[in-house]
């Protein structure tokens, strides 16, 4: 269970305690330096790194980084809210130990992802992996919930040596093909052992549709640590591909036709050790709490987009009949509705029963999207929200009629409809409180308009290698 204590200025006792025998084992090792990481309101990955001496001064009083960066687009342009987006101001990084792993792919390197704090040694309210850890210990409090959840993670490889910011893909074997496997054999083996050393907990790998796809399905963790493991695999799969002259895209849409890469959320509640999602009365075994809970995600979904699918990359890959789930409908083990109920086989059912959110991508910033699907769910636990009917097939052949009958919604189709859709989401904007709010809407609204003009082609290729 991650700590869900906030940094203080001075460190955190339990964490200055183990630092300096830590940081000796980790020079021991060999590290060199420790990346320090987060992910920004665009999706973006940044960092700042300090060498492995300056590790305990880190934990104890955090590493300065600039705030601007909530309000910072893909393309490193900046746009600004009320509060963020100034030029002004600091804040401290602060080192998660718990979280604190050796990079296999990266000799030489640590990393860790960190929370942001001011220099009074307050939250910051645009810092999103403080959210994540507020909501997910308000649910504890407040309503005696736990959550398992984990991010699936899907790739595009291509050939290093691709000329200027083209995808070449560097397998040529069929989806989830044999070909495909030993193609890229070396490179898979190689990446297993890494994520082996560094303790992430591999369900499984294997060549996916699209063009060079791969995808690797993880342990669920809590969900603080599940998000800071999607970060991590990524930047594995990426360090462990450049020693292998390959290049990955993580980008929803890495080609502006064909099934994109998509960053499915898995998600379950527990309430006193007792998976929610099973053993219960209600549909595939769901206690009332998790129909109410999956209800409460439905109904939100349409706003969700703005934060699961934040990129204009993000609505090339949201079409209907590419296993994305772009219809307001769930349904169990249906790959074309947005929410797939997973019971587990038989003898796995309480331990491995879940909800699958479809509609996300790895442009999300995995905090916030786990943060508002987590609200959402709430919303509708709370108001013992009934979960409609299910839905079995693709929705995309139904007629208008039928699909309004059954309360089937397209969602949003693109960046801007799904900001308007936010923005009239009281829920969502309650639960990021408004400095946040308002940075997701202004980072939202600064991309479409990065775009504006653009063809689709253009828009894959402008987004392909940012995250
Ligand atoms: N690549 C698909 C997507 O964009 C998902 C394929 C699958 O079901 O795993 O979400
Ligand atoms: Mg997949």
């Amino acid at each position: 269970m991650t700590t869900l204590a906030d940094p203080v200025p001075g460190g955190r006792p339990d964490d200055l305690k183990r630092v300096t025998a830590l940081a000796a084992e980790l020079a021991a090792d060999g590290v060199h330096g420790i990346v320090l990481a987060y992910v920004d309101t665009a999706g973006i990955g940044r960092v700042k790194t300090v060498p492995t001496a300056r590790l305990e001064a880190a934990v104890a009083w955090g590493v300065g980084m600039s705030p601007v960066f909530d309000t910072f687009l893909a393309d490193d342009s900046i746009v600004s809210t009320d509060v963020l987006g100034s030029p002004d101001g600091d804040l401290r990084l602060y080192p998660d130990l718990d979280q604190l792993v050796s990079l296999a792919g990266q000799p030489g390197w640590a990393w860790a992802p960190v929370d942001r704090i001011t220099q009074e040694g307050e939250r910051h309210p645009g810092c999103t992996r403080t959210f994540l850890r507020r909501i997910v210990a308000d649910a504890a409090e407040r309503h005696g919930l736990a959550f398992k959840a984990a991010v699936e993670i899907e790739w595009a490889v291509g050939l290093g040596s691709a000329p200027g910011g083209e995808f070449v893909p560097a397998v040529s074997g069929p989806a989830y093909g044999a070909v495909r496997q030993v193609e890229l054999s070396d490179y898979v083996a190689d990446l297993l052992a890494a994520f082996a050393a560094q303790g992430v907990e591999v369900g499984q790998i294997h060549p996916e549709y699209a063009a060079g796809q791969f995808e690797v399905s993880v342990g669920a963790l809590d969900p603080v640590a599940a998000a800071d493991r999607s970060v991590l695999v990524r930047q594995t799969i990426r360090a462990v591909a450049q020693r292998h002259q390959l290049k990955v895209s993580f980008a929803p849409a890495f080609l502006a036709e064909g099934v994109g890469n998509g960053g499915h959320l898995h998600l379950s509640a527990w309430r006193d050790g007792v998976n929610l999602h099973s053993g219960g009365e209600g549909r595939y075994g769901m206690r009332a709490e998790a129909e109410s809970f999956v209800a409460g995600v439905l109904a939100h979904l349409p706003a969700l987009t703005a934060v699961t699918a934040p990129s204009p990359a993000s609505y090339l890959r949201l079409k209907p009949s590419r296993w994305a789930g772009v219809f307001t409908a769930w349904g169990r083990e249906t790959r074309e509705a947005a929410l797939r109920i997973v019971t587990g086989t038989t003898g796995r059912q309480d331990q491995d029963a879940n909800m699958e959110i479809k509609p996300v991508d790895l442009a999300a910033n995995p905090y916030l999207a786990l943060g508002c699907v987590i609200a959402a769910g709430l919303d509708g636990m709370t108001a013992s929200r009934p979960l409609p009917e299910e839905v079995t097939g693709d929705p995309a052949r139904y007629g208008q009629e039928e699909a309004a009958a059954r309360g089937v919604e397209r969602l949003p189709a693109s960046l801007q409809q799904a900001v308007r859709e936010f923005r009239a989401d009281g829920v969502l904007r309650a639960a990021l409180g408004p400095v946040l709010a308002d940075a997701v809407t202004a980072v939202r609204l600064g991309e479409s308009a990065a775009v504006d003009g653009l063809d689709d082609a253009q828009v894959a290729a402008a987004y392909r290698w940012k995250y």
